[in-house]
């Protein structure tokens, strides 16, 4: 069963959510992994949809029961986790499994479960992923330098990976990463 998990990963504001997205809206039989995390909501995004927002006393309590998949301090600053039983449970019902997660958790999830996919999102360019994040301004500008500061070890990062989908056009990324998933 597990090799139907698949572990999106790639820079900030790359768009992988927008595409992750394209792929729920369009492709019924793909289940997104829902992430714990300690930071707060942004406006608009929904406890239980978006992320579970937890207290740090929770996440830290989830990861002594062992019941994190991967976690990893991402950005500097909170934590980001995924819950491991509702993988187990989508991947039994027959489910194709996406984590959208930083590049440490994808580490951790390919050493525990190795025939998982690995998939990153990479920009066009360089210059097109900084026009991407200060065009979203959701971030200060400090958090956004802190964000492209990850962004270039990210992108370092892209050859630990085994499959490197560009997010040209999200329709055809989307097509791309579905039919990777399903090979
Ligand atoms: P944001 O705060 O913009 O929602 O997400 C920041 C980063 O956290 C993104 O790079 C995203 O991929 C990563 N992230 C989200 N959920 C998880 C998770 O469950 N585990 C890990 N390791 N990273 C995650």
């Amino acid at each position: 069963m597990t090799n139907q998990l698949t572990v999106i990963a790639g820079p900030t504001a790359v768009g992988k959510g927008t595409v992750v997205q394209h792929i729920l809206q369009h492709y019924p039989d793909v289940h997104l992994s829902v992430s714990a995390t300690t930071r707060a909501p942004r406006p608009g995004e929904v406890d239980g949809v978006d992320y579970y927002f937890l207290k740090p006393e929770q996440f830290d309590k989830l990861i002594a029961d062992g019941q994190m998949l991967e976690y990893a301090v991402v950005h500097g600053s909170n934590k980001y986790g995924t819950p491991k039983q509702p993988v187990v449970d989508a991947l039994d019902r027959g489910y194709l499994v996406l984590l959208e997660i930083d590049i440490q958790g994808a580490r951790q999830v390919k050493a525990a479960m190795p025939e998982s996919k690995l998939i990153f999102i990479a920009p066009p360019s360089w210059d097109e992923l900084v026009r991407r994040l200060q065009g979203r301004a959701t971030e200060n500008p400090s958090e956004q330098a802190r964000r492209l500061e990850s962004a270039r070890v990210e992108l370092d990062a892209q050859t630990e990976f085994d499959h490197i989908v560009i997010n040209d056009q999200v329709a055809r990324c989307a097509q791309e990463v579905v039919d990777l998933m399903q090979a």
